[in-house]
């Protein structure tokens, strides 16, 4: 499983028969707190306002961009899929960038074919990017042999005229990272509860897109909520009433994460969104109308995952 040539702060998370591997993109994205939150006020004496979630020399919050690939038995499920390489972005840290994620994804000595689904959470700009590269002037999927899912009313907003007027503030990715999985048959329409493998099960997270989803990884030792864009940073632990300003139905963002937050601190299973940096996951814990976030250290695997096809 694990070998020579890892880097420092390499890791993965072990779910007995079920490996789930961070491929990060950008392991630091620094952001105004009044960007996505507007009503995050100026009190920064709670606990999520340190490191590894804040930088106190900018007073910016810490977000990171990453990808997990999930090895069960023989299959690779990739759960949503970064900004992606050399495409147009009107964000400057989104704009063009490397191909370096592609990198750490041969890494772990998985190919593109061994890939046998991906999901995409959420039809954003930080989850679709490397589902497509550039093919000359085209662009054409990377994980060829993949089933791609994406839930039916994610799809239905993001071809209306209410999602295309909302994606203008990014650039159009549709045209780029999505639409030509459609074209090309790989593009699978379920329903937000969908079981994509005994192990990998959609669980509906409506609000911050109407057909946003977490993914509920199910292992012989363990599980894991990958939550996606459920929450972007620790502060929404903290006052899990606070929705971003890019939430299409902030009400209903804030309804789906008290009720997903309640769940969890009951059951136990920890939590792993998408944008929280290393280690990222953590059981949550309520503390007054909020949640303290407990890192899950016993999943952890320090080092660099490899596969070797048992996995
Ligand atoms: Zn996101």
């Amino acid at each position: 499983m694990r070998d020579g040539g890892s880097r420092p702060g390499e890791f993965w998370f072990d779910l007995g028969d079920v490996a789930v591997v961070p491929l990060v993109e950008t392991a630091q994205l620094l952001i105004e707190p009044a960007e996505f939150f507007p009503d995050i006020g100026d009190d920064r004496s709670p606990w999520c306002f340190q490191q590894p979630w804040f930088d106190s020399a900018t007073g910016r919050l810490v977000y990171t961009i990453q990808s997990f690939l999930v090895s069960t038995g023989e299959t690779v499920v990739l759960v949503d899929a970064c900004v992606g390489a050399a495409k147009p972005r009107l964000r400057p840290e989104f704009d063009r960038q490397s191909d370096d994620w592609l990198r750490r994804f041969t890494a772990t000595g998985i190919t593109t074919a061994d890939v046998s689904a991906v999901v995409l959470t959420h039809l954003h700009v930080d989850h679709v990017g490397w589902a497509t590269r550039a093919d000359g002037a085209t662009w054409t999927p990377v994980f060829d042999r993949a089933r791609h899912y994406v839930t039916g009313p994610e799809f239905a907003y993001w071809t209306s005229t209410a999602g295309t007027a909302a994606m203008l503030r990014t650039g159009e990715y549709m045209a780029d990272s999505v639409r030509p999985l459609f074209e090309r048959g790989l593009l699978e329409l379920v329903e937000p509860g969908a079981e994509i493998h005994p192990r990998v099960r959609l669980v509906a997270a409506p609000g911050h897109t109407p057909g946003n989803v977490c993914v509920q990884i199910t292992g012989s030792s363990g599980e894991l909520l990958l939550a996606g864009d459920l929450l972007h940073h620790p502060v929404q632990l903290v006052r899990p009433d606070l929705s971003t300003r890019y939430c299409v139905d902030p009400e209903q963002a804030t309804q789906t994460r008290l009720d997903l937050l309640a769940h969890l601190a009951e059951s136990g299973t920890p939590l792993l969104p998408a944008h929280f940096p290393a280690p990222s996951a953590g059981r949550v814990v309520r503390d007054g109308a909020g949640y303290t976030f407990e890192a899950a250290s016993d999943l952890v695997r320090a080092g660099q995952f490899t596969w070797r096809g048992r996995w």
